[in-house]
């Protein structure tokens, strides 16, 4: 689960780090009071989306010449301008691709004076399951540019879980940024809290680009990046209640309410499979055979009927589906629950392209009979193969 970089930000203040003060505004009309609420003499207006590169982004129809998703304003009047400028319009950035994200809410902060921009990030290292620090003097930047370009500007290493974090390796972050006096303290303070912040709110990710030293030569967190393990999210009601659905892809909203494992991918081959390996075969083999799947979907070991149509229904809402595949193995999964929520879920939206079926294991009969008596006009197969050649079939002619 992601947040906005507002609520990233308060959040790890109230572990203790340095951010400027600022003020979320959803509506134009509350702009003004929330920027004369800060000091200035400089008002930064940020979008709030969930995305990154917003600073290098441009808005949809924007004009000549006009700033992203990040501007730096002089005045509280041209602080609320801009926020207004901001509202209701879509912004495009390299992470939201071209579609944009509609900009919802505004961040109006207090401006900070930058003397040197550095990249910081924690993140779940799977090879060592340790967290790990990846640290730059490259901030600001695209770090995947830094990555390819110059590898060797970036530093990563990761902490033993057996002793948590230490002092050292706060300076080890220092030494790499090249801090000194000072600000060698606030940093060890500062990747200390973080790694508190990471630990116990079961973040899987957390991204500051850039962390600055202010011309005033002190640490500062100036962008803020978090996601949260989604599995985790039930231990911290706090974080849940930070959820903004209006950023999450709609289809996968719905499919969370029904507690579908359900991932939107870009393909034309809608598939729903019965458990992640075998959800990750099917998707392989769609592959195979020259076609791409429209998403990952995992319906559980136990799902009802009323699961397997909502399924059903997310699936066919997508208007990138070409064709369906329905694979399933039933084991604790029973084969005519799957063929009774197909049928009804049919039979409620209706179905305009080809649907090809798989069933194998519990009640095999007894579904492949719902399915066959149903009147719908669904194509039969006998194996993964078979299912997977059928629809790509179907699909590509
Ligand atoms: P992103 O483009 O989505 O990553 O948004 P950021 O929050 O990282 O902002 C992009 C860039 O805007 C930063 O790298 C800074 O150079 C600049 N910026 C953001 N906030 C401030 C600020 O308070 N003062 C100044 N001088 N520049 C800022
Ligand atoms: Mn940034």
């Amino acid at each position: 689960m992601n947040i906005h970089e507002y609520q990233a930000k308060a959040l790890l203040a109230s572990y203790g780090a340095p951010v400027s003060d600022g003020r979320a505004v959803l509506k134009a009309e509350d702009a003004k009071t929330a920027a004369s609420e800060l000091d200035g003499p400089i008002w930064v207006v940020k979008a709030q989306i969930h995305a990154g590169g917003r600073g290098k982004g441009h808005f949809q129809e924007a004009g000549a010449g006009e700033a992203g998703g990040v501007r730096l304003t002089k005045s509280v009047g041209e602080a609320a301008d801009e926020a207004k400028k901001m509202l209701g319009r879509t912004l495009v950035t390299h992470q939201t691709g071209p579609a944009g994200k509609q900009v919802n809410r505004v961040y109006i902060e207090d401006g900070a004076a930058i003397e040197s921009e550095f990249y910081l990030a924690l993140l779940v290292d799977r090879q060592t399951s340790r967290i790990g620090f990846v640290v730059s003097t490259e901030g600001g930047m695209d770090i995947e540019e830094v990555a390819a370009n110059t590898p060797e500007k970036i530093v990563n290493f990761t902490v033993d879980p057996a002793t948590g974090y230490q002092a050292f390796h706060g300076r080890r972050v220092a030494f790499t940024l090249g801090l000194t006096g000072q600000q060698v303290k606030q940093c060890i303070n500062l990747m200390g809290l973080l790694y508190k912040a990471f630990t116990e709110k079961d973040m899987e990710m957390l991204e500051i680009n850039p962390l600055i030293v202010t011309k005033a030569g002190d640490l500062k967190v100036l962008d803020a990046k978090v996601s949260f393990d989604g599995n985790a999210i039930y231990r911290h009601p706090d974080i849940a209640s930070l959820r903004d659905e209006t950023e999450e892809d709609p289809k996968e909203l719905a499919a969370s309410k029904f507690d579908l494992n359900y991932i939107a991918l870009d393909g034309e081959i809608g598939c729903m499979v019965n458990g992640a390996g075998l959800a990750m075969a099917t998707m392989d083999i769609i592959k195979l055979y020259g076609a791409e799947p429209a998403n990952f979907l995992d319906v559980g070991g136990g799902a009802t009927k009323e699961k397997v149509t909502e399924a059903f229904k997310i699936i066919t809402s997508d208007p990138q589906v070409k064709g369906i595949l329905v694979n399933i193995f039933g084991g604790i999964m029973r084969c005519d629950v799957i063929a009774e929520g197909v049928v009804s879920a049919v039979k409620e939206v209706g179905l305009k392209v080809p649907l090809v079926v798989r069933l194998e294991g519990t009640n095999v009969d007894e579904g492949k009979a719902i399915i066959n008596n149903s009147g719908l006009d669904v194509i039969a197969a006998d194996d993964l193969k078979d299912g997977a050649e059928k629809i790509v079939k179907a699909v590509k002619g």
